[in-house]
């Protein structure tokens, strides 16, 4: 008996020490209107996963859309407000990426989503000259840059403690931290837009954003005609732009969800155009049609697709 405990036990360790894996600490929370669900492992993985709760927290109170003492609220009413370095610092980048992609990601676009119920669930196609009023106002609204630019945070305070890597999940964003004991690469599962489970899985190594716009995340339908929630700033209604699913890899966290947003409005001619004249993401296309097209820098398996060339 004592023989086959000893021999049990020397199993397990040679188990233990083949795959080199440990097991991680992991939370769910929900922030940010979404579910996150946060892995991370080495030594000092329960602090990481406190510190990364703390700071998601702390993103969302201050840069809310809907809660009134947010500092984004209070920059929206215009109350005077003192911005931290940091924060004039995210404001400005997002400005420059605004501009970059031609104003296709558009962060000022708060009373838009309003208008169309995106705050309060209370969904509704508002009329013409509603949408051309709200058009002319100028209200920021972060929803679609913020998580991005959270998941990068989350890697860098991971990056100051012991931590040997993490793999966080907000909502459609996910962020790698390090790399896997046996140096394979990530596997990154993108959603199929039809909600049949995983479209195809992408390979990422290291540090990584892979971030996901699509129109089956949040909609509502009227007359059988579907309503999403990522609008084209230049007529105010959700963008038709023949994409249904696009997702960008990229190892900056804002770029990769501003521009997830933004390839999304362009519509993939000119999202092509955009990665031609770029160096620094790779992305995956779903077309309303179901053809699904990839950068020639995306490691993507598990589905037909074409390759878009340099
Ligand atoms: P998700 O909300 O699933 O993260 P996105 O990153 O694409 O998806 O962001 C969509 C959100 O961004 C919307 O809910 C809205 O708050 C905001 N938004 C909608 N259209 C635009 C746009 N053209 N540019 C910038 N932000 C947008
Ligand atoms: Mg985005």
């Amino acid at each position: 008996m004592k023989r086959f405990f000893c021999l049990f036990v020397l199993v397990c360790a040679l188990l233990c020490g083949c795959s080199g894996e440990t097991a991680p600490v992991q939370q769910t929370i929900f922030c940010m209107d979404t579910v996150m669900d946060l892995q991370v492992w080495g030594k000092d993985a329960e602090e990481g996963i406190a510190q990364i709760g703390a700071a998601l927290k702390d993103l969302e109170r201050t840069w809310s859309a809907v809660s009134e003492d947010s500092l984004l609220c209070r920059l929206n009413r215009g109350d005077p407000v003192s911005l931290s370095e940091e924060e004039s610092a995210l404001l400005q980048r997002i400005e420059g990426l605004s501009e970059q992609t031609g104003g296709a990601f558009n962060p000022k676009l708060r009373a838009l989503s309003e208008c169309w119920g995106f705050y309060n669930e209370n969904h509704r196609v508002p009329s013409p000259s509603e949408i051309t009023a709200a058009l002319l106002e100028s209200q920021w609204d972060l929803g679609g840059a913020l998580k991005g630019y959270a998941g990068q945070e989350c890697a860098v305070l991971l990056s100051q403690l012991d931590v040997d890597r993490a793999m966080l999940v907000l909502g459609g964003n996910v962020q790698t931290y390090g790399e896997k004991p046996d140096g394979a690469p990530w596997q990154i599962g993108i959603q199929n837009p039809d909600g049949s489970g995983n479209l195809g899985i992408l390979s990422v190594s290291g540090t990584m954003s892979i971030v996901t716009s699509g129109d089956y995340q949040r909609y509502f339908e009227v007359d059988g005609v579907k309503y999403h929630h990522i609008l084209d700033p230049e007529n105010g209604y959700p963008a038709d732009s023949g994409l249904c699913s696009v997702t960008i890899i990229c190892r900056d966290g804002l770029t990769a969800d501003c521009l997830s947003t933004a390839l999304f409005v362009m519509g993939l001619e000119k999202a092509t155009e955009f990665w031609r004249s770029s160096d620094d993401f790779e992305a995956v296309f779903v077309t309303t049609g179901g053809a699904i097209y990839a950068t020639e820098g995306a490691s993507l398996s598990g589905c037909q697709y074409e390759v878009i060339s340099r």
